[in-house]
């Protein structure tokens, strides 16, 4: 069964982007006659808060976003990813890195996987890299065809579990759609870049490959990303008619005139009827609202 999902991470309220990532994976799921499931991505405890959580909870009912099961916190299942992370280093394909952040800065972004084959003894902080056979370069994307990313980034020895004992988003999420039987991952176009190395994760843990699709990113007049780091508006919870149909267009979804004041969920009942890929836009949407 068709089995899709929305993953915001509760550092703030919903901004106009990620609304557009919900409704976008919403209709797209219910258009399969499929599931859609809800993920807290709170692993990161400085960011991350209960109370945006919820707001974030709020807004989806506001918009008639139903879930289907129960709300899924990371927060709450570190054990069952450092057991993942454990599996891997019994098997050789995690090794610890002692390299310290200087360092790190030094050589400019991409790990060098100078602690593949012996971490520096005596180190204190100890981090847990994936030993990326980076033989997945490529993946085709459902609106974008085929993307490549450089065989530097898809085969990183990326970071699994952070000196501090925090658990990486890239390993969290792949276990976690795994576990949740997720067929389709629909998400910003920002995460484009990490989806070839996920896929080389996924490979290397025996998962199911799912298929991808990525909607695009909504930029501000001044073409940034609307996100938190951008000081996004957050999406207010007074005018969800409104910032329905708007975020609909967003993803190529025009509501019928007679639509635009109606409560979001008979404008949402209308996308998943008329919900098309082809309707939705290749290229980042610039928004003023
Ligand atoms: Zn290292």
């Amino acid at each position: 069964m068709y089995t899709g999902r929305f993953a915001p991470t509760p550092s703030g309220p919903l901004h106009l982007g990620s609304l557009c990532t919900a409704i976008g994976s919403y209709l797209r799921a219910r258009s399969m006659k499929g599931r859609w499931l809800l993920r807290i991505e709170d692993l990161d405890k400085q960011r991350c808060s209960r109370e945006a959580a919820d707001s974030i909870l709020r807004t989806l009912e506001l918009y008639g976003l139903e879930y289907d099961g129960s709300v899924i916190y990371q927060s709450r299942q570190i054990e069952q990813y450092k057991e993942v992370i454990r599996n891997l280093k019994n098997r050789d394909l995690a090794y610890e890195c002692t390299c310290s952040r200087s360092r790190l800065k030094s050589i400019g972004g991409i790990y060098d996987g100078r602690c593949r084959n012996k971490a520096e003894a005596g180190k204190q902080r100890i981090s847990v890299r994936f030993r990326n056979p980076g033989t997945v370069c490529c993946f085709d994307d459902i609106l974008k065809g085929r993307i490549e990313t450089s065989p530097a980034e898809s085969g990183e020895d990326f970071i699994l579990l952070r000196s501090d004992g925090t658990v990486a988003y890239n390993l969290a999420v792949t276990v976690d759609d795994e576990t949740e039987g997720v067929t389709e991952i629909v998400r910003g176009a920002d995460l484009i870049p990490v989806t070839t190395r996920q896929i080389n994760l996924i490979s290397s843990l025996g998962f199911r490959i799912p298929d991808y699709m990525h909607l695009p990113l909504i930029l501000s007049g001044h073409d940034l990303k609307y996100s938190k780091q951008n000081h996004a508006k957050p999406v207010s919870d007074e005018d969800p008619a409104y910032m329905c149909a708007l975020a609909m267009k967003c993803l190529g979804h025009m509501l019928p005139e007679d639509l635009n004041r109606a409560p979001p969920q008979e404008q949402i009942a209308w996308g998943i009827e008329n919900f098309s890929t082809g309707r939705i836009p290749g290229n980042n949407q610039t928004v003023q609202y």
